[in-house]
């Protein structure tokens, strides 16, 4: 990339409006527009936030042998379009990301692809089957240089395995993402344990199942001293077991996703499958209080659990369904909407919450979720935050169109996404042309 690009009236971070440059893949100036050099692209970008390249914690890309969901091209695509430059790919794919041979397959495809960095994630047990440790040391040696392990989709529930993967994790600086779920307890589990599932007759799924969990490993992290990643928070008393856990110097980070952050189990009165995820939908307390342990710090990130599934897995009886959403073009919109409009979060909070915190927590921190800063890599994401746009995901770029958004309006969107000054997506008459994958 040799062509010079000046973003002009652009406010980083959503502050004062400024002009950020950038030349063969790197920021090299931000400033007054006096300084824009000769021979420049000049973009247009007044009104436009500028954001670090948003960084997903936790994708679900299908690939390989789920093709008919979603591809690494795809869900690159979908990502780059969301305003995403990285994302770590979930390892429950068949095969299961358990190998060297696997992460690095996953990895080389997502660089071939080149829209966004794709991090594999490495299963934490052999087909993450719960008995047996996985390769671990082998995918963090290898050159996807694993540093992020979860069996998620399913729990690491045995307390012994678990305690041994916190172990072994520190001896390459990764760390253990925990699907929190006590599968004991969740048996048959179709929707949040309460009053809605009582009335429409569906088998609870009790927010102990998620708590026991986190509890239990927030405790093994402390005695072992490892780090430990908790994914999908989804109830009030999630929120204050990591709270508690970090007021006693726990090593534990937490993430939760948009769909917690908007929607309540009341969706599934319709019994509409698109409603149906796991960990599912809770009640308006327990909405506003992950929210507020986003707000406070308690919750480190978002991430979206994009988790792409075919008409015919999500199109049948509420039983019958899939568990899972797509969420990656809808995140920053349901941000905005949820913590940034009504006050919560500054456009500062979210380049940290959804770029330079989730970038930490997977290693990925030298290249990803940086400042913006001259002489830093152009990882950028322009953000309208005043295009207001009705979500129709048959429009996706995404394989799979599982999304619970459909119809509804969100206040903005990414309108622009750079990896390394590459244009990964750009919105027709901004005048940047995005490049072809
Ligand atoms: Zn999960």
């Amino acid at each position: 990339v040799s062509e010079t690009i000046a973003l002009e009236g652009v406010a980083p971070l959503g502050g004062e409006p400024t002009t950020i440059v950038v030349h063969d893949g790197m920021i090299v100036g931000i400033g007054a527009p006096s300084e824009v050099p000769a021979g420049a692209t000049r973009i247009d970008a007044s009104g436009l936030v500028a954001l670090p390249g948003l960084v997903d914690l936790h994708t679900h890309l299908r690939e390989p042998g789920r093709e008919d969901a979603e591809t690494i091209e795809t869900g690159s695509r979908s990502a780059a379009r969301g305003g995403f430059t990285a994302v770590h790919a979930m390892a429950n794919t068949t095969p299961v990301a358990d190998t060297a041979g696997v992460v690095e397959q996953v990895w080389s495809r997502g660089r071939e692809v080149g829209l966004v960095d794709v991090y594999p994630v490495g299963a934490v047990t052999v087909g993450l089957g719960g008995t047996q440790l996985s390769e671990m040391g082998a995918m963090a040696m290898s050159r996807a240089r694993v540093r992020v392990f979860s069996d998620d989709g399913k729990c690491v529930h045995d307390p012994v395995l678990m305690r041994r993967a916190l172990e072994y994790s520190k001896t390459f600086d990764g760390v253990i993402a925990q699907h929190a779920q006590d599968p004991r307890l969740t048996e048959g589990s179709q929707m949040h344990e309460g009053v809605v599932s009582a009335q429409l007759g569906l088998t609870g799924w009790p927010a102990v199942a998620e708590e026991s969990i986190i509890a239990r490993d927030v405790l093994l992290a402390g005695h072992v001293g490892a780090r430990v990643h908790i994914c999908h928070i989804s109830t009030a008393g999630s929120v204050e077991i990591i709270r508690w856990a970090k007021s006693k110097g726990i090593d534990v980070t937490a993430e939760v996703m948009p769909h917690h952050l908007l929607l309540t189990d009341e969706a599934v009165r319709g019994y509409d499958p698109r409603f149906k995820v796991n960990p599912p939908l809770r009640t308006q307390g327990d909405v506003d209080a992950v929210r507020d342990g986003l707000a406070d710090g308690t919750i480190d990130i978002v991430a979206t659990d994009h988790a792409p599934h075919p008409d015919e897995d999500k199109d049948c009886e509420w039983g019958a369904a899939e568990f899972g959403m797509i969420g990656l073009e809808t995140a920053l919109g349901i941000i905005q909407l949820t913590m940034v409009d009504t006050g919560r979060m500054s456009w500062k909070d979210v380049a940290l919450r959804m770029s330079a915190l989730p970038a930490r927590i997977g290693r990925v921190d030298a290249h990803h979720g940086r400042p913006l800063a001259q002489g830093e890599p152009a990882n950028l994401t322009l953000v309208d935050p005043v295009a207001a746009w009705t979500v129709d995901p048959a429009a996706s770029a995404s394989r799979s169109n599982n999304s619970p958004f459909g119809g509804i309006t969100l206040p903005g969107r990414a309108v622009a996404t750079m990896l390394r000054g590459t244009i990964t997506h750009a919105e027709p008459g901004l005048g940047l042309t995005p490049t072809e994958a």
